[in-house]
């Protein structure tokens, strides 16, 4: 398996994104409301196993750019430094991926877990589904954050979510 491919990205070999406000991305940077549709599977160990997953991971093995990974892309493409070279210096040396499962210990190593948007501070890369502070200015301030993040989401009560 060419892991030193220049597309190769670990994520979905070792990587959960869960967001209470989000759809089932794959991990924060992944576009799927925008550019395909996400995983419905709420179960954790079934969509690890599933073929959402599985898919992405033949991808990433047979040297492709999945679309949903255009962010990281473009951002290598101007020089910077995306999260998928960020994983690929933490795994490369003790990754063995594997379609089925993952990686050899047959789930998740690494979490992100987001269970709501509560939060003190306003950071610049920050979105209103991550911030209450933000959500609370979009909510004042309507006009200012147009086309700030997904066109889809709206407010219900104090949390942004998609329309389904
Ligand atoms: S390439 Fe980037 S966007 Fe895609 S799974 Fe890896 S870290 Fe996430």
């Amino acid at each position: 398996m060419n892991l030193s491919s220049k597309t190769f990205c670990p994520a979905p070999f070792v990587h959960m994104y869960v967001h209470k406000n989000e759809d089932n991305k794959l991990c924060c940077e992944t576009m799927e409301n925008e550019m395909a549709s996400p995983s419905t599977e709420t179960d954790l160990e079934k969509r690890w196993k599933s073929d959402y997953y599985k898919n992405i991971r033949q991808q990433f093995l047979d040297g492709e750019e999945p679309d949903i990974c255009s962010k990281c892309f473009a951002i290598e493409k101007h020089n910077g430094i995306s999260d998928r070279i960020w994983l690929n210096r933490i795994y490369q040396d003790i990754l063995e991926p594997n379609i089925e499962t993952g990686n050899q210990y047959n789930s998740p190593i690494d979490l992100d877990i987001r269970p709501g948007n509560l939060c003190n501070l306003k950071c610049r890369m920050c979105g209103p589904e991550s911030s209450s502070q933000i959500e609370k200015e979009t909510l004042q301030h309507p006009d200012l954050f147009k086309g700030f993040h997904s066109q889809d989401i709206q407010h219900r009560g104090c949390i942004f979510r998609k329309e389904s």
